[in-house]
């Protein structure tokens, strides 16, 4: 009875609505029934125009199909239409997000040729500005968005929540009878600032199909919490991201869990992974984990994938980790030509397996895949080509030769 198979399916996409980013004829959907969206932001200074620039293209070519910059002072405001004209210049046609913090209201207002440069804006409702200057500088940065027809996003962050609004939920929770935990508010507290923001927004002419909606949290089972309830409370896309996920591996594993579980939900229109990268470490780290996450979990495909075992005692040669390691980069170089020359190959599977007790299984299950001889075994490798033995590879040069295969495939 297959019946519990069935009810284990994915549960369906939590269903938004599609924001359409422009930077000319090119448009990038957010939300419906897009693509998830993955979008990375720079670490330049935004007033040097070149090494921003360039880095946006970097971003761009990894794979970032939005970039954000910080635009905190006129001189950065300034610098953002120059960026735009180097990156047109350049053939990089991807959205630039602007993020806006404290002056938003007067950068949006004060440096026309800067609103028109970016194709949304990011609005922290936690720092617009206190009492009544809050309502009047958020509205400015709305009527901007409307005045130019752009997307915002709406962004509440929990390290830079609206203190107004925490203190006022923290003091209608003590008159409760039984009141919340002091998490329950701070959930609440992070989900009513970005909808009473987006209802406001709707009122001063803001088209909700352009509001994208963040509450960002730096704790996974905190994101997950926040996140599903948002989906269950409002329509609007959601950009998603665990904010400060931190270094290297921790960073990584935090972003991926916490992703992977509300992706898994249906939840979740557009992600940025938030990796603080280590020194070195190029910054397009970020987008590249970003498309991982979304090609394991099978939302999307950006590059062929190589499937390799872990090795083990049964192999103690590296023969095989090497090949997987050549076969892989060698993918991942030829994608910028191969991506509009062969339609479909970024869902290719190849298969490098260390010896015969899951090689042959686990080949035959790629489209391409090879399982060299582990220790003791008869010095052959047998390829399978779409799920039968094609041939058996033997000699010093199974490597080159399996690359060849791999290459006339995917001519093929
Ligand atoms: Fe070990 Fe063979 Fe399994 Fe690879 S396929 S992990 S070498 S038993």
């Amino acid at each position: 009875d297959p019946s519990d198979l069935i009810a284990a399916a994915a549960p369906a996409r939590h269903l938004t609505r599609q924001a359409n980013v422009r930077w000319g004829d090119h448009v990038v959907t957010i939300g419906g029934d897009a693509p998830v969206r993955v979008q990375s932001m720079t670490n330049t200074d935004t007033v040097d125009v070149i090494e921003t620039a360039i880095q946006i293209k970097e971003l761009a070519i990894a794979g970032s199909e939005l970039v954000r910059i910080t635009v905190n002072t006129p001189e950065a405001a300034d610098a953002v239409p120059h960026i735009r004209d180097q990156l047109d210049r350049m053939g990089i046609d991807v959205p630039l997000v602007g993020d806006f913090h404290y002056n938003g209201h007067r950068l949006l207002t004060e440096h026309p040729a800067m609103a028109r440069a970016l194709s949304k804006y990011r609005i922290n409702p936690g720092n617009v500005g206190k009492g009544d200057k809050k309502d009047r500088q958020f509205a400015q940065m709305i009527e901007a968005a409307v005045q130019y027809d752009k997307v915002v996003r709406i962004g509440v962050n929990w390290g830079s929540l609206d203190q107004e609004l925490l203190a006022q939920m923290m003091d209608d929770n003590a008159r409760r009878a039984a009141p919340w935990d002091g998490k329950q508010v701070m959930y609440q507290a992070l989900i009513q600032s970005a909808l009473s923001s987006a209802a406001y927004a709707r009122e001063l002419g803001m088209n909700p199909d352009n509001i994208i909606i963040s509450c960002k949290v730096s704790g996974v089972q905190d994101l997950i919490s926040v996140y599903r309830a948002l989906a269950r409370r409002c329509d609007y896309a959601l950009h998603l991201g665990l904010t400060e996920a931190g270094m290297g591996t921790k960073g990584t594993v935090a972003s991926a869990a916490a992703l992977s579980v509300l992706l898994q939900e249906g939840i979740g229109d557009t992600i940025r992974v938030s990796l603080t990268p280590q020194p070195g470490e190029a910054r397009t780290q970020e987008v590249v984990v970003a498309l991982e996450i979304l090609q394991s979990l099978g939302l999307r495909a950006f590059n062929p994938s190589v499937t390799a075992c872990p090795g083990c005692g049964r192999t103690t040669s590296t023969t095989f980790q090497e090949l997987a390691k050549q076969i892989d980069d060698f993918l991942r170089a030829q994608m910028p030509i191969w991506r509009g020359k062969y339609p479909g190959v970024e869902n290719m599977k190849v298969a490098v397996m260390g010896c015969i007790v899951n090689g042959p299984g686990e080949s035959k299950h790629a489209d391409i895949g090879i399982s060299l001889p582990g220790n003791g075994e008869a010095p052959a490798a047998p390829v399978f080509i779409d799920g039968e033995k094609a041939l058996t590879l033997r000699g010093d040069n199974i490597a080159t030769e399996f690359h060849a295969l791999v290459e006339t495939y995917i001519e093929k």
